[in-house]
C-alpha cells in the first residue's frame, strides 16, 4: 500500500463530466490499495473570473478580504469532487483549509505555509474516507482566510505530502508531463521523463507554470517524490527527481518564457552613490521585487537605471517612482510593456562555457535585440522584445537540440 497526494488541476476539474473522470482516477488508485488524500484546484477560469471582481472594486494593493473571494473557487470543486466520488460508492468528504487546518503566515496573496497538523486526515485515512482538500487556501493564526500565489494549488499538494510523509505526489494536468519548453508555444517540444528539482525550479521561477516555483522549492526540501502527469490521456509522466537521468544528458534541459514583467528605466539620474540605495530602498519598503538590473553611466555625470519588475506591481509602483523622481530631480520614467524574458536552463550548464555565445548567435541571427541579460550556475535570460517570444524559444529550442526526434 502507498500513500499518495493527487492534485488536479483547473482543466481537470473544468466541469462535472471532467470531474466525474477524476473521481474514476482516484477510484482506480484506492482499487490498487493505495491511501489517497486529493487536492483541487478551482474549475479553470473561475479564479480569473473572481479576481476581476475584485479588481472592479480595487486594483492596487492585494489584502486579505482578495483572498477570501479568490479562495472561493476551490470550496466548489472539492464539494463537488466529495459527492462524485460518493456516487462511485467511495466514502469521501470536502476539507477547506481552516478544517485541515492549512495554516499559513499572513501575507495576502501569497501566503506561506507555516505548518499542517495531520490528526483530521489521518482520521480519514483511518476510517477509509477519502479526503478532498481546497487547494491555494490557508488560514492564519487569526482565522483569515489566505491564498498562495496563483498556481498555489500544487504547493498545498506538496506540503501536505510532505506533512503526511506520502509515498508520492502526482500533480494531474492538461499536459502530459514537463516539456522542453512551453508545448502551447513550441511544437517541436518534447516531453522529459525526469527533470531535476533545481532545473524544474528555475523553469518554474522563468515562467513555466506548469508547477508553482514554491511547491518545486518545498518538495526539493522535503524529499517529496513529485510526479507531472495528465488526467486527460494515460502516461507515466515526467517525475521530478534529485539525479539527473543520463539519458538526457543534454547541457539545456528547457527554455522558459515569461510575459508578466515590464521594464522599468529611470533616465539622467545624478551620478552619486547612495541614490542607486535610494531608489531600490523606497521600492522595498513598499513590496515591489525587481528582478534584472542594469546601470549604464553617461557623460554628463549623470546614470540611467534599467530594471524589470511583475506587470502586477506596476500600479503599486509608479507612485512610489514619481516620488522618488521629485526627490532625486532625475528626468524621466520610461515603462516597456512590450518585453519577454527568455530564459535557457540546465545543469550541464554549470562546466560549459558555450551556452551563453550559442544564445547571441541564435538570437543575432535572427536579428532579436538583446536589452538585459542576467545569468546564475544553471540559467542565463535575457529580456527582449514581446513580439519576438515565439520566434526566439523555437530558434533556441532548435540551437541547443532540444527539438523532438521523430522515431
Ligand atoms: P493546472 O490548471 O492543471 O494547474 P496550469 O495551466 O497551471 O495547469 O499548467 C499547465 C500548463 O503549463 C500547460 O497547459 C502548458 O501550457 C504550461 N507550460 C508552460 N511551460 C511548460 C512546460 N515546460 N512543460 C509543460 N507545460 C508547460
Ligand atoms: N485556482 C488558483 C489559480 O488559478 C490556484 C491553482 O489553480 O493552483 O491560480
Ligand atoms: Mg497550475
Amino acid at each position: 500500500m502507498a500513500r499518495c497526494v493527487l492534485k488536479f488541476g483547473g482543466t481537470s476539474v473544468a466541469n462535472v463530466t471532467r470531474l466525474e473522470h477524476v473521481a474514476e482516477i482516484i477510484k482506480q488508485e484506492i482499487d490498487a490499495g493505495n491511501q489517497i488524500a486529493v487536492v483541487v484546484s478551482a474549475m479553470a477560469g473561475n479564479t480569473n473570473e473572481l479576481v476581476g471582481y475584485t479588481h472592479s472594486l480595487c486594483s492596487h494593493q492585494a489584502t486579505l478580504e482578495h483572498d477570501v473571494v479568490l479562495a472561493a473557487g476551490e470550496q466548489i470543486t472539492s464539494g463537488l469532487l466529495a459527492l462524485a466520488l460518493q456516487r462511485l460508492g467511495l466514502k469521501s468528504r470536502s476539507f477547506l483549509a481552516w478544517q485541515v487546518p492549512i495554516q499559513t503566515d499572513d501575507s495576502p496573496s501569497h501566503a506561506r505555509i507555516t505548518n499542517i497538523p495531520t490528526i483530521e486526515l489521518e482520521k480519514c485515512f483511518k476510517n477509509n474516507i477519502v479526503p478532498v482538500v481546497a487547494g491555494f487556501q490557508g488560514i492564519t493564526k487569526e482565522n483569515r482566510i489566505t491564498t498562495l500565489g496563483r498556481g498555489g494549488s500544487d504547493t498545498t499538494a506538496v506540503a501536505l505530502a510532505a506533512a503526511l510523509s506520502a509515498d508520492r505526489c502526482d500533480i494531474y494536468t492538461d499536459v502530459d508531463g514537463v516539456y522542453t519548453a512551453d508545448p502551447r508555444l513550441v511544437a517541436k517540444a518534447s516531453k522529459l521523463s525526469s527533470i531535476t528539482y533545481e532545473e524544474m525550479f528555475e523553469m518554474a521561477a522563468q515562467g513555466a507554470k506548469v508547477l508553482q516555483a514554491r511547491s518545486v522549492e518545498l518538495a526539493m526540501k522535503h524529499k517529496v517524490n513529485l510526479r507531472v502527469l495528465s488526467s486527460f490521456i494515460k502516461s507515466k509522466g515526467t517525475y521530478i527527481t534529485s539525479e539527473r537521468n543520463l539519458v538526457e544528458s543534454t547541457v539545456i534541459s528547457g527554455i522558459a518564457h515569461n510575459q508578466n514583467e515590464v521594464k522599468i528605466t529611470l533616465v539622467d539620474i545624478p551620478n552619486e552613490a547612495a541614490n542607486i540605495a535610494t531608489i531600490f530602498g523606497k521600492l522595498t519598503e513598499n513590496l515591489i521585487n525587481v528582478d534584472m538590473i542594469v546601470q549604464s553611466c553617461s557623460l554628463n555625470n549623470k546614470m540611467n537605471l534599467t530594471f524589470t519588475l511583475l506587470r502586477s506591481d506596476l500600479d503599486r509602483a509608479l507612485p512610489v517612482l514619481e516620488k522618488i523622481k521629485k526627490e532625486l530631480n532625475f528626468s524621466e520614467i520610461i515603462v516597456d510593456n512590450e518585453i519577454v524574458k527568455i530564459s535557457v536552463i540546465g545543469i550541464g550548464m554549470k562546466c560549459n562555457m558555450e551556452v551563453a555565445s550559442t544564445l547571441f548567435k541564435t538570437l543575432a541571427e535572427h536579428n532579436i535585440h538583446i536589452q538585459l541579460i542576467s545569468t546564475s550556475e544553471i540559467k542565463i535570460s535575457v529580456i527582449i522584445d514581446q513580439h519576438y517570444t515565439p520566434l526566439a524559444v523555437a530558434a533556441l529550442h532548435t540551437a541547443f537540440d532540444l527539438d523532438e526526434k521523430k522515431t
